[in-house]
């Protein structure tokens, strides 16, 4: 009688989760590899008081890894058993891995953006806009490939807590063409808000030869690299990151090597 192999699940947990890309974007990765259906990634809806335990639980079944969103990635962090540089030094992770049932905390998100850049950007000074913990994973990895990184934040002491622990100064009014890159990493623009109406940039204020980054995505282009595009700004999306870091946290998962065309086309499917 023929045994089936062991399944290899994996996941994203988040509160909300429901509006996730990642199941979509991984599970076309594992397909287009031949994974599946040995291997599968789902979303898991988990309430915060109940997050260390559904952890525990997948660590000592058969899921190999996790992805972790809103509002997890601290505690991600703290109830790892170990963790990577980045994790540890951004102080949060978007991805654990069990390994004999025991959690590695790793963090990608950073790592994502790097990869999102075209070798022959300039990398001296870059703007972050936010302070929460997509910021700090961009401060992190920009400051560590060689830019002077200036942090904007609609709270100031928030933006100097973050230079204080990660590097960078704060800026509290920047001039945007100043800048090789610009990075939206507040949540300015999500849902139906217009981010040009919060952040401290605007349209005439790019120029050609710099690259601007929203994290934020949803339905449609950002206003933010709408108008960057009109200036002659490179523009990058949200989703472009997501398929950035899902591709690393795949890696670091299976030992394989995505396709990041078809994890595109997945993530900006219908
Ligand atoms: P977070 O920790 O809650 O931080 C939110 C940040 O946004 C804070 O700096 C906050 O400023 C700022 N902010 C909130 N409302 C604002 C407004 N109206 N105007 C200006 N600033 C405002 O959130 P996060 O985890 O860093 O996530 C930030 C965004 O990045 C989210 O939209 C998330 O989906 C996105 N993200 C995308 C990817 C990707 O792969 N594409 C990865 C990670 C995160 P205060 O300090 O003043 O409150």
């Amino acid at each position: 009688m023929n045994e089936s192999p062991p399944r290899k699940k994996l996941a994203v947990l988040g509160f909300p989760v429901s509006h996730s890309r990642s199941p979509v974007m991984q599970t076309a990765a594992l397909a287009d590899l031949g994974m599946t259906p040995e291997w599968s990634y789902e979303a898991i809806e988990v309430e915060p008081e109940e997050f260390a335990g559904k952890v525990a639980e997948m660590a000592a079944g058969e899921f190999v890894g996790a992805n972790i969103t809103v509002p997890h990635k601290e505690a991600a962090l703290r109830i790892a058993d170990s963790a990577g540089r980045a994790a540890e030094e951004i102080g949060a992770a978007n991805t654990l891995v069990f390994e004999e049932g025991s959690v590695r905390a790793e963090n990608t998100d950073g790592p994502g953006v790097l990869d999102s850049l075209p070798d022959d950007l300039p990398r001296n000074r870059a703007l972050v806009l936010g302070a929460g913990g997509a910021a700090r994973a961009a401060v992190w990895a920009l400051a560590g490939d060689g830019f002077a990184v200036e942090v904007w934040n609609r709270t100031p002491a928030r933006a100097l807590t973050l230079t204080d622990e990660l590097g960078g100064t704060v800026v509290e009014r920047p001039q945007a063409s100043d800048y090789d890159l610009i990075i939206n990493a507040s949540t300015a623009g999500l849902g139906d808000s217009d981010a040009l109406a919060s952040l401290p940039v605007g349209s005439g204020d790019f120029r050609e030869g710099q690259m601007v980054v929203d994290l934020v995505y949803g339905a449609g282009p950002s206003s933010l690299l709408e108008v960057a595009a009109e200036d002659g700004a490179r523009a990058v999306d949200g989703l472009e990151i997501l398929v950035r870091q899902g591709a690393r946290s795949f890696e670091i998962w299976t030992g394989r090597e995505p396709s990041l065309e078809v994890m595109r086309t997945a993530a900006r499917s219908d």
